[in-house]
Parts: structure tokens; sequence; C-alpha cells
């Protein structure tokens, strides 16, 4: 079996540019794409924060040509994620489908996921009115109604990104206060459509027998009022969740799942790194993705060579 010099574990931001710097430095990077593939970027609308693009540019577009960038200084793609990672001895070796891969270092940038309320009916709903991908499903409500759970800069883009199609949205958080940044609150605020509901939590979401979205029964948390609230749809900007799991008991993590790095990108087992979101609960930009992924790939160059192999 090919020993690879680098596998790089997820297609996002971090993993694209671990996988240009690792294919520049003639590693051969072999990229698994992962369940989501283009991470959070390929499900996200306008990126006006990336440097370089003074109009912005779309976030599937800017990871598409970072996918392209990477692949013609010969980086390799596969289709697939891992389920299974053994890094007690090197090689290391992952499970992917029915395949083992054996490497000789590994990045993972197999970033983090949609956060989902836990509600009773929401698992069953979800393609049905339930969404944590605005850009994904919002077209589907077109002149329809919908919620927006969320206090964060997501929900607001997702709040201001669906009044495209709805003809009213309302974002209901769970607090007075925004974790959202002053520019993306004031653009929503200022947007017409979209309506403020606070200080209210979703108790849950019907109607499955229906097999569609009706209603959410809310309740403000100061007053304790429940009711139910007509709607088409409910959109989720609540955070994610770090893609960490298979490494449970093998790299350490904190309370929240995120994988703990020194030095930005280093795990306590030599020839292991990880970057971008999988490890940032800090930053968690594009551009942090981007830079920690760079320093990913000058980490393994530094590691293989030391170690000469
Ligand atoms: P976030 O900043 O962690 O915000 C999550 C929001 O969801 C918070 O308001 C939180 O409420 C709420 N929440 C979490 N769990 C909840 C639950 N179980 N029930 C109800 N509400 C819940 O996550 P994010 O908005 O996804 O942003 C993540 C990072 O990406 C941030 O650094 C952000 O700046 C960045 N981002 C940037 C852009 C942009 O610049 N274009 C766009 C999107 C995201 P509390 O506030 O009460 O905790």
């Amino acid at each position: 079996m090919d020993i690879r010099n680098v596998v790089i574990m997820g297609s996002g931001c971090a993993g694209h540019t671990a996988a240009l710097y690792s294919a520049r430095a003639n590693l051969k990077p072999l990229v698994i794409e992962g369940h989501e593939p283009g991470g959070q970027l390929s499900m996200t609308t306008l990126v006006e924060n990336f440097p370089g693009f003074p109009e912005g540019i779309q976030g599937p577009e800017l990871i598409e040509n970072m996918r392209k960038q990477a692949m013609r200084f010969g980086a390799d793609y596969h289709t697939g994620h891992a389920v299974k990672a053994d890094l007690s001895k090197r090689p290391f070796e992952l499970s992917v489908g029915k395949e083992t891969i054996q490497t000789r270092t590994l990045i993972v940038a197999s970033g983090a996921s949609a956060r989902w309320l836990g509600l009773p009916n929401e698992h069953a709903l979800i393609g049905h009115g339930v969404s944590s991908c605005a850009t994904c499903d919002g077209f589907f409500f077109s002149g329809k109604e919908i919620a927006v759970i969320g206090g964060g800069d997501s929900a607001m883009e997702e709040a201001t990104f669906l009044t495209r199609f709805a003809s009213k949205v309302t974002l209901i958080h769970r607090r007075e206060q925004f974790r959202a940044s002053k520019i993306m609150l004031d653009r929503a605020h200022a947007n017409p459509k979209i309506a403020f509901l606070t200080d209210t939590v979703v108790d849950d979401v019907l109607d499955v027998g229906k097999k569609e979205v009706t209603s959410l029964r809310l309740r403000n948390v100061k007053s304790g009022e429940s009711w139910d609230f007509p709607t088409s749809a409910m959109f989720l900007g609540i955070g994610h969740i770090p893609n960490a799991k298979i490494f449970e008991s093998q790299l350490e993590t904190d309370a929240d799942g995120y994988l703990v790095t020194q030095k930005n990108v280093l795990t306590k087992v030599p020839g292991v790194f990880a970057c971008g979101d999988v490890q940032d609960r800090r930053y968690r930009q594009a551009i942090t993705a981007a830079g920690s992924g760079c320093m990913a790939a000058l980490e393994v160059e530094k590691f293989l060579e030391e170690e000469g192999l």
C-alpha cells in the first residue's frame, strides 16, 4: 500500500490552503473531501471580507477557485469521509469507506457542522421546512413567511439573504443582546422585511403529520408565555459543532469538542496537525482558516524534513 506524505481531512478553506502549500512543496497531498465538500463557504453567499476581492466574491466560487489552485500543483482529491483514524502508530491509518489510507503526516481540517436545536420534531422536518442552509433551501419559500433562529452573524446573514424570497422574515433570538457584529446587525435592522423577536426560545416545530412546517411553539423566557407562531420554514443560524469525533480519546479536545492545538496548529501527536474551524473557536473566519491551513502545511514540511522522511 502506498504511504502518503500528507493526508488532509477536509476541503474547506483550511484544507484547500493546506493542499495548495503542500502541493507546491511537492508533497503530493491527498485531500479527503469529507461529507460537506467545500465546507461552510460552499453554503454561503457573498463573502465581503476575504482580502483581494474589493467587490466581494460568492462563497462557492471562492472555494472552487481554491480547489482548482491546489489541483494545479498536483493535489489529489478523494470523495468520501474518514470514519475511523488510528493515530497510535506511524504511518497513521484512516478508514475512508472500505479503503484504508496510510500517511506519514495528517492535517485535520474537518471544520464544523451546523448545530441543531434538538427539538422533538426537528429532525423529522429537515428538508420539509427545517433547514440550516439558507442558500440551499431559501428559494423553496418564495412569497412565504420564514423564521430564522440565532443572534450571531450567521443568523443575520441568513435573515438578510432570505428576504430575497420571503414575504417576511422573523428573527428569533433567546436573549436581548446580539452576538452579531454591528455591521451585520445594522443591516438586518434596516431591512423592512425583517422583524425581531427577542428573549424567545423555540420549544418545538409543527407539523410532522402534514410533513411541512406550519408553526413554531415559542416561549418568552422572561414572562414564560407560550404561543404558536405560524410560519412556513425555520432556518437555523445557531453556530456549529467541530467535526472531531473520530479523534475522541486520541487527540485532546476542549469542553465543546474543539481540537486543542499548540503554536496554532500542533496537536499532542507528532505528525498530526489541525487547522481551521475544527480547532478555532475564537476567530472562525475564512481568512483565518486559510491562514492556519498554510501554517499546518509548513509544519508538515518541517516535520518530514526533521524526521528525514
Ligand atoms: P455564533 O457567533 O456562535 O452565534 C450563535 C448564535 O446562536 C448565538 O446568538 C447564540 O445565542 C445562538 N444559539 C446557540 N445555541 C442556541 C440554542 N440552542 N438555542 C437558541 N440559540 C442558540 O455563531 P455564528 O453566527 O455561526 O458565527 C460563527 C462565526 O462565524 C463568528 O465568528 C462570525 O463572526 C463568523 N461569521 C461571519 C460572517 C461574515 O462576516 N460574513 C457570517 C457568518 C458567520 P447566544 O448569543 O445567546 O449565545
